[in-house]
């Protein structure tokens, strides 16, 4: 797969220019925490999730079983005004 269709119509390549200014890596902290010490930049690279941005509507691509399997698709929601009220701690201290 070189190229496919974005839902909004943007041709979305997966080839072509190094780097690709549309693909991102994704690695879980799980695995991150395994490889932050005695990895490589190749391990980490093979231990992430490649995604794909579309550049005209932001809605993501996500090869979570690898780049030859379907990928899921997330839609970008409109921002709100969400504001963070601090930490929620699940354990507090007594
Ligand atoms: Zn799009």
């Amino acid at each position: 797969m070189a190229k496919f269709r974005c839902v909004c119509g943007q041709l979305i390549s997966t080839s072509g220019e190094i780097p690709n200014p549309i693909e991102w890596h994704c690695i879980s902290d799980v695995n991150l925490g395994r490889l932050v010490d005695d990895g490589t930049a190749d391990d980490v690279y093979h231990a992430s999730t490649i995604f794909y941005r579309c550049p005209a509507s932001d809605h993501l691509w996500v090869f979570w079983d690898g780049i030859d399997k379907s990928p899921s698709l997330y839609s970008p929601t409109p921002k709100t005004n969400f504001e963070p009220e601090g930490i929620i701690e699940e354990h507090p201290e007594s």
